[in-house]
């Protein structure tokens, strides 16, 4: 991945997604860090719906510390793994209170001895929080960079936020975590991503595998389609004529598709099929 390719990625995602920001609903330092851990494993959609009234009930560390861990745990149990993020989260404060005066430290490597805090959390409260670039890979950063090339396919979590540490402009890390998530989570999907349609198709390996697949299958639809067609009654009968000439009409007809095989006869269905396709296939790779 060379700088100027990069560049052309990082703007056309910008032009895609200008308002890319956190989508996790929050306050304050310490509730971006409580609605982060809840988040592993879990959509965005599900921790705004549980912290909506978490965050009402339970404003500082202390008022975590001051219900039954059995209480927490109902409180967070729509969230997938409820029963450790409980416990890591009476954890989590009880080190606030202890050694950090009930604040959320701004330190990477502090934040990353927190329970339930790993680096990927620390990183989007450094950059949230406290203003401090970071590019935190998730599973949506991850699959966009590796689709697109920025990283190897076998690339660690980590190797990823390094090769995107290098290309991407320092002051545009955090800006760019958001909007690779944005691009991932409404674009480059899982399931089904629109490479169809992608203003980045002209630069990623794999939305060019992608598009060369689906042409491959429509060719084997088409060439399906023309088997059932020749096993139809008409054909058959055809079939039963043998070595009959071909009539006026039929020769006419084959005339005019200029120089193709006369309709009706099965290599002229496959020639026309191929024509179909050559031409789609020339769009698609044009596309
Ligand atoms: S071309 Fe397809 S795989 Fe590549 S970035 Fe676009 S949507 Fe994703």
């Amino acid at each position: 991945m060379n700088a100027t390719k990069m560049r052309h990625i990082l703007d056309t995602i910008a032009d895609m997604f200008p308002d890319a920001h956190c989508e996790l609903n929050h306050r304050n330092p310490f509730e971006l860090t409580i609605a982060v851990l809840l988040s592993a494993q879990c959509t965005d959609e599900t921790v705004n719906k549980v912290t909506a009234t978490l965050f009402e009930k339970y404003r500082s560390p202390h008022d975590y510390l001051n219900v039954p861990l059995e209480e927490l745990e109902n409180d967070i149990r729509r969230i997938g793994l409820f029963r450790n993020k409980a416990a890591n989260i009476q954890k989590l404060c009880r080190i606030l209170i202890d050694r950090y005066d009930g604040e959320v430290p701004r330190e990477h490597a502090a934040l990353t001895e927190l329970p339930g805090v790993g680096r990927k959390t620390a990183n989007v409260v450094v950059s949230n929080a406290f203003d401090v670039p970071a590019i935190a890979v998730d599973t949506h950063v991850e699959r966009v960079s590796k689709r697109l090339g920025v990283a190897k396919p076998d690339d660690s979590v980590l190797e990823v936020e390094k090769r995107l540490m290098k290309l991407v402009p320092r002051e545009e890390w955090t800006i760019t975590h958001h909007r690779l998530i944005f691009f991932g989570r409404y674009h480059c999907k899982a399931q089904g991503p629109k490479c169809e349609i992608c203003p980045l198709l002209d630069v990623c390996p794999e939305g060019k595998k992608r598009m060369k697949a689906a042409v491959r299958q429509s060719e084997r639809e088409q060439l399906e389609k023309a088997k059932t067609k020749k096993v139809g009654p008409a054909k058959a009968n055809a079939g039963k004529a043998g070595n009959a000439k071909p009539t006026p009409a039929k020769a006419k007809a084959g005339k005019a598709l200029g120089g193709a095989k006369a309709p009706g006869s099965a290599e002229a269905e496959r020639t026309n099929v191929r024509h179909d396709d050559a031409a789609r296939a020339q769009g698609g790779e044009n596309a």
